[in-house]
């Protein structure tokens, strides 16, 4: 990205690059392709009807309030609602244990606002979600990632990293992560509070995706383990709709008054408007119905995509089969490059992410992140089979690109 003509850049600015995802969906975002790039909840199934009733009841019956100012902590009910939700996961939450946010996205933010120097050094998967390495990074911290397998973050390295880098965050996505559609193990969990207690480092459990999930049983969530180094982040973003930009964070009251001081700052409050209709909604309305009917159906999608890698995927690929969330992660054959897939998948009208972006410290070329939840089963089966395509061809070609071949993908 080239500097501003006349305006000098924070030097915080100079370093940070676009996401490697956002510019892969202006081109994926184009009507004859078919896209497994996006991380898009399905718009068909959002509770539009129902969200429209909501705001038309708030504004009939209480629009002065929920047209004006609001606290920097959210809507009392709201909050309480989600203090209930909460313990079905095993959390302790309260109405002060919640602060309501723009999203989750900026209760990373706010998170790394609070907690982060300069030059400290956050902990995360390897790979992991890539928009929190933007955050981090725009607070200038340091991230290093510890290595994971199929049960999420290698908890049996993470002391010797701890005892190493002297971590003063560990940021991780324990249900259905972003990009691998992975979960943690419930004995890793334990294993990460303990050492996060032993070395007195904070843990930001940042979990988008678990109500969405479609097999086996959830885990207790990370903070329902333990109440005083724990923050974890939710939202309505997959199970309501993103638009609402309404998400929270769940933790110690101390910490949880300083995130508020640092929202102030941002945006003073998140809009009482949304806060308010969400909240008569959740009163009104059968959630659990909605999120057992996104349940099947996305469930309905994943199941698709897994069938079509299985019948038409060449030997060699592997992948994830996620028990829930948005994504499943492929590894390809060795010697095929994602960013190669990525042209040859484009010229066959399939987008897909590939995986390089999401690796901390040196990229990995041999993977793609795919979302099965914004198309439907026949789309599915029919791009993943020109996917299955693209990388046939590849290998057919027998020397995939080197990586000078072409540029990288974001990171200009
Ligand atoms: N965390 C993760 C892991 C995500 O995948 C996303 C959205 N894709 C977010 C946070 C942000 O979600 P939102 O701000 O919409 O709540």
């Amino acid at each position: 990205m080239s500097d501003h003509k006349r305006m000098r850049l924070s030097r915080k600015m100079q370093g940070l690059a676009p996401s490697a995802v956002r510019e892969i969906l202006k081109v994926a975002e184009r009507a004859e392709v078919t896209s497994f790039a996006g991380g898009l909840p399905a718009p068909e199934l959002f509770p539009t009807s129902e969200i429209a009733a909501a705001f038309a009841h708030v504004l009939a019956n209480a629009g002065g309030r929920a047209l004006q100012y609001g606290a920097t902590e959210g809507s009392v009910p709201l909050r309480a609602w989600i203090a209930e939700r909460l313990a079905r996961r095993g959390v302790t939450s309260a109405v002060d244990r919640l602060l309501i946010t723009s999203g989750s996205q900026q209760g990373i933010d706010l998170v790394a606002r609070v907690l982060l120097d300069p030059g400290d050094v956050v902990l995360t998967e390897n790979p992991t979600y890539l928009a929190a390495l933007q955050a981090f990074a725009a607070h200038e911290a340091l991230v290093i990632g510890v290595p994971s397998d199929n049960d999420g973050m290698k908890v049996d390295e993470l002391e010797a990293f701890c005892v190493r880098h002297t971590p003063r965050l560990i940021y991780l996505c324990p249900d259905f992560q972003n990009p691998t559609g992975i979960t943690l193990s419930a004995e890793r969990r334990v294993k990460l509070v303990d050492i996060a207690r032993r070395y007195q480092i904070p843990v930001l459990e940042d979990d988008p995706y678990g109500e969405l999930r479609y097999r086996g049983t959830a885990p207790n969530a990370i903070a329902a383990l333990d109440d005083d180094w724990v923050l974890r982040l939710g939202t309505f973003s997959k199970t309501l709709a993103p638009g609402l930009r309404l998400g929270w964070i769940h933790g110690p009251e101390d910490i949880i008054r300083r995130l508020a001081i640092a929202k102030q700052a941002c945006d003073l409050h998140t809009a009482t408007l949304a806060q308010a209709a969400a909240a008569h909604l959740l009163e009104t309305f059968d959630f659990d119905g909605h999120v057992s009917k996104l349940c099947a159906e996305y469930g309905r999608r994943r199941d698709a995509m897994v069938k079509a890698l299985v019948n038409t995927m060449p030997p060699g690929t592997r992948w994830t089969e996620p028990e829930g969330g948005l994504f499943l992660w492929v590894e390809l054959p060795p010697g095929v490059r994602d960013q190669d897939v990525f042209d040859a998948a484009i010229a066959r009208g399939v987008a897909v992410v590939p995986g390089n972006g999401f690796f901390v410290g040196a990229p990995r070329h041999g993977f793609l992140r795919l979302n099965f939840s914004n198309q439907k089963p026949e789309a599915i089966t029919s791009g993943i089979t020109r996917l299955a395509e693209s990388i046939r061809g590849l290998m057919e070609l027998g020397r995939p690109k080197t990586p000078t071949d072409r540029p990288a993908l974001s990171r200009s």
